[in-house]
């Protein structure tokens, strides 16, 4: 349990100087007010604050951190208010306690788009001052180690937070430390069986792990001793959560872990790391493909180090990392090293770029709702998987998996990207969509052509939101009147679609409200927002119909449909969506996953709440419930397939059953490939006694060409049963 004494001892030795009367005030002050209250534990309140307070101490921050961690539940829970702290200590102090208050009130919701609007909240108080953020991963790991106390609920509620969001915060501060504890806890209440799994796995052979990396250890020392001096050699067993996710994410074998053990090599100079490197790949048989230089292409949190996986005599695979002391205290601490060992020598200038990518995120996120993008940012250095590609000069790229030749060209600089006409893979020209592998040498075509950038389409083809982002920045800078054209149209068009009717004297009203919704200003930089792509309308449309009923209170389903019926006066053979509801024109349709409807199929129509019409075959199992279900009977209606259906592809999914024989699955590739048939997916299982599965999904245009299709893979020697697949 935490007391003042074990604080002041972590300060005085602490290499900075600290403001100790004015931290000991602030103890008092915090001691006093929270007087009486108990934590869930039993302890005394002030206990949480100064446990808080140890671990920014334990970081190295500075004196006005460890204040305001003191303080920085006393607004929330006692009578001491923000104008006391300001007045006592400083109005920085305050601020910190303000964030930190603030961000404790932001409630954490599985729904997307209150995320993303709680994620903005928590930008917005990292880019005023980064030590907020860092104070509050303090209190969340003290409140992660007594979570025991807490209810069930609570407790999972808490875990799932920590692991959706604050996990992934100390991940791109780098703050490892915290990040890997907060993992392993949320792990804990949020796994447990796994959790104790990998745990009692551990400790089962504790003795030999420890054993056998001392051994590596006293062998890599031996060797470098003579040549090296103060460097710094370690073991250890990586994080139960790195494990877990290595276990259950990939499904490998626990024993095919390659990275359970991490050996570190700390040196002096950048040309050291490099040097022991050639040492260790002499000592130890490398393993290809492993071998990662995150010192000339640092991780997105700063991160530097040599990585490379070995494996010695017993054939026992582990990694060595070799960094220098000050690469060290960055991979360990983060951001939180420039309190702890830059004191005075780094200015704030150095910090503000730092955390750059804070407000990068910021701009480019005002008025998107796109959740998932926004934590896919956060979380994206998190898949480790990544692909290392090479410019033709031999620098390297480091790229996450699935990165397209596009992405490589931002990477490079965002003008290659604006400029690009295209691409080469190791000399070869290559289509844009072309993703990236390993080893290969990449040589983006750009052209000076005055007015040329980059194509709108890209934005579907791209891998990484940074990519993603500049491109919208692009559009956002040089097109800002095509933007607002653009956004109208589009708008106008969903607004049609969703047969949402607003008078021309109430549409200026309603939209400021929509734009205000979004963060916008203006109505205008709602229209552009959306040309840009800053604004996905398509996910953006449910919030703006829920407001258009809320403001026209036509609530009433039915309404909604004689409304729609109303606006299609009349029925018109060609429909973009290459269906036809009988008496409405013009609605969104969409196509049930269940029985994939094709063109030719006999198809019947389901109003949705709000997602328009969607086709189901009339023999559909979904289909045929329903409409004997008479209450829900309304909802369904007539519908028939457009006499034109221009360029539509449509997806389907046939079993293949059969005999298994060596080829047999070459055959049918090659039969489809033979058809001119795109394949999506194709995944083969293997059935008891020699019989085989096989479920392919490819692209077709309608019924019978896939009739075609199955009764040429029927003919493949072997292949008894060729079915159209039920969901
Ligand atoms: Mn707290």
């Amino acid at each position: 349990m935490a007391d003042f004494n074990e604080l002041e001892l972590i300060l005085k030795t602490n290499q900075r100087s600290y403001d100790l009367p004015m931290i000991e005030k602030a103890y008092r002050l915090a001691e006093e007010a929270h007087r009486g209250q108990l934590r869930k534990s039993g302890d005394a309140y002030i206990t949480h604050p100064l446990a808080v307070a140890e671990t920014l101490a334990e970081f190295g921050m500075d004196s006005e951190t460890i204040v305001a961690a003191i303080l920085h539940d006393v607004v929330e829970d006692t009578d001491i208010n923000l104008a006391q702290i300001k007045k006592e200590f400083s109005p920085e102090i305050a601020e910190i306690v303000n964030g930190v208050t603030k961000l404790g009130k932001i409630p954490f919701s599985s729904r997307e788009e209150q995320q993303a609007e709680n994620i903005r909240k928590m930008l917005l108080a990292m880019s005023a001052d980064i030590r907020v953020m860092i104070l509050k991963l303090a209190d969340r790991l003290h409140n992660m180690r007594t979570l025991d106390f807490k209810t069930e609920q609570k407790q999972r509620d808490t875990a799932l937070e920590t692991m959706e969001l604050y996990a992934p915060i100390a991940h791109r501060l780098g703050i490892r430390q915290i990040q890997e504890e907060l993992e392993d806890i949320s792990l804990r209440y949020l796994d447990p069986v796994a959790y104790n799994e990998i745990e009692t796995l551990l400790a089962m052979e504790k003795d030999e792990r420890n054993s056998f990396l001392n051994l590596i250890i006293s062998k890599i020392e031996e060797r470098l001793s003579p040549t090296y001096n103060n460097i710094k050699i370690d073991g250890r067993v990586k994080s139960i959560y790195g494990i877990y996710r290595k276990v259950y994410a990939q499904s490998r074998a626990f024993d095919e872990i390659y990275d359970i053990y991490a050996i570190r090599i700390i040196v002096n100079t950048l040309n050291e790391c490099y040097n022991v490197l050639g040492e260790i790949h002499d000592m130890f048989r490398p393993i290809p493909s492993r071998f990662k230089d995150y010192i000339s292409t640092p991780k997105p949190n700063m991160y530097q180090s040599l990585h490379t996986t070995v494996i010695d005599r017993e054939a026992v695979p582990f990694e060595v990392q070799i960094r220098t002391w000050e690469m060290n205290h960055t991979a360990e601490y983060g951001i939180a090293a420039h309190w702890k060992y830059k004191e005075g020598v780094e200015g704030k200038d150095k910090l503000d770029e730092k955390i750059s990518w804070v407000r990068q995120l910021l701009e480019t996120q005002t008025g998107t709702v796109d959740a998932q993008e926004i934590v896919g940012t956060i979380k994206s250095d998190l898949a480790a998987e990544e692909v290392f590609v090479f410019t033709p000069k031999g620098s390297v790229v480091t790229l996450p998996v699935g990165a397209t030749v596009i992405d490589f060209a931002y990477a490079i600089h965002s003008e290659v990207g604006n400029r690009m006409i295209g691409a080469k893979i190791d000399g070869r020209m290559v289509s844009l969509d072309t993703k990236l592998q390993t080893g290969m040498i990449v040589n983006i075509i750009t052209t000076n052509m005055p007015g040329h950038g980059p194509s709108r389409d890209w934005l579907n083809i791209v891998r990484t939101a940074s990519t993603r982002n500049k491109i919208r920045s692009w559009f956002k800078k040089e097109r800002r009147d095509e933007n607002i054209a653009q956004g109208k149209a589009e708008l106008e068009r969903e607004f049609k679609r969703y047969n949402l009717s607003v008078s021309a004297e109430d549409m200026p009203v309603f939209l400021r409200k929509i734009a205000k919704n979004h963060h916008l200003n203006s109505i205008d930089d709602f229209y552009a927002a959306i040309g840009y792509g800053g604004i996905v309308l398509s996910k953006s449309m449910q919030r703006i119909r829920d407001m258009y009923m809320r403001h026209y209170k036509t609530t009433s389903e039915e309404e909604m449909r004689k409304q729609l019926e109303k606006t299609a006066s009349h029925r018109s053979k060609k429909a973009s969506s290459g269906v036809i509801v009988e008496g409405l024109d013009g609605c969104l349709v969409k196509f049930s996953k269940c029985c994939s409807p094709l063109p030719g199929d006999s198809i019947v129509g389901y109003i949705t709440r709000g997602f328009g019409v969607s086709i189901h075959r009339k023999d559909c199992i979904n289909a045929d419930g329903a409409v004997r279900d008479l209450s829900q009977s309304e909802r369904w209606v007539e519908c028939e397939w457009a006499d034109k259906i221009d360029g539509e592809r449509f997806k389907s999914t046939v079993d293949i059953y059969g005999k298994d024989r060596a080829g047999l699955l070459v055959d049918v590739s090659t039969a489809l490939n033979n058809m001119r048939v795109p394949v999506y997916s194709l995944i083969a299982r293997e059935q008891p006694d020699d019989a085989t599965g096989i479920q392919i999904t490819f692209g077709i245009s309608d019924l019978t060409q896939l009739q075609h299709i199955m009764s040429s893979l029927s003919k493949i020697s072997g292949i008894s049963r060729v079915e159209r697949t039920v969901q």
